[in-house]
């Protein structure tokens, strides 16, 4: 081939290749659909006591002070701390760092209460919501029936996790979470969709799956443009869910 041709074809396959990496992908279930198979069970191991806080990290919970936190309406957030760890309160609401995050590692440690009440979505159920916007579902999926993009670890609405990592109720888990944002223009078209890795348990449960916009109940949203940095959420679904030991890496 000539030398301009070489050229013209690498040109070519690199805008083919962006493309590609670009796209949203089609998830051939419908949201919630009950015939999508549920993730296999893994038995990960026992409960770990918390994991080491890296050097660089900033730690968003240390197990006594809610002072990075806040509700939706920017109030001092409610949820009670205690032990070494914050829980949800009744009727407080979803909760959400005062500084806003992008791209990032993260790592939360949580647990399901271990007096089981409650089956379904009505056990257990919070969620860590990157950016405010894309949840990874936090639910008892210990025995508890539910559809697959909805149990734990799934990006719900979206993927189920690859496996059921889930512990018993009452017993640590954790989840490290590897983010990348969306990237929109300045005109708000959408250029790259987010990312995630998710382990759960140490065991690799999204392997850089590509969200296909804001996670939803019964919905999947389309991407609309919003900053390069917003709150990490909580959330609050009338479960006494446990967190402790929270802490991100930005990542650059
Ligand atoms: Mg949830």
């Amino acid at each position: 081939m000539k030398k301009r041709t070489l050229i013209f074809v690498a040109i070519a396959l690199g805008a083919f290749g962006l493309a590609v990496s670009q796209s949203i992908p089609k998830i051939d279930w419908p949201v919630h659909d009950p015939a999508r198979p549920a993730p296999p069970v893994v038995d990960p191991g026992p409960s770990c006591p918390p994991a080491a806080v890296p050097a660089d990290a900033v730690v968003l919970f240390d197990g006594k002070s809610l002072a990075g936190w806040e509700d939706a309406k920017g109030a001092p957030a409610k949820w009670t701390v205690a032990n070494g760890y914050m829980e949800v309160a009744a009727k407080a609401g979803s909760i959400q760092t005062k500084r806003g995050f992008g791209d990032c590692q993260l790592h939360v440690e949580w647990a399901s209460p271990a007096e089981v009440k409650g089956e379904d979505q009505g056990r257990g159920n919070s969620g860590v919501f990157l950016m405010n916007l894309y949840e990874v579902q936090v639910l008892d999926s210990w025995n508890n029936k539910t559809y697959a993009d909805g149990s734990a670890a799934a990006i719900y609405g979206q993927y189920p996790p690859l496996v059921n990592a889930c512990r018993k109720p009452g017993e640590w888990q954790a989840y490290d979470i590897v983010f990348h944002r969306p990237r929109f223009g300045k005109d708000g078209t959408l250029l790259a969709p987010a990312r995630m890795t998710v382990f759960h348990n140490g065991i690799l449960v999204h392997d850089n799956d590509v969200l296909t916009g804001p996670t939803a109940h019964k919905a999947r949203p389309p991407y609309a443009a919003h900053a390069d940095k917003l709150p990490l959420g909580l959330q609050d679904h009338g479960n006494p869910v446990r967190y402790r030991n929270i802490w991100i890496r930005e990542l650059s």
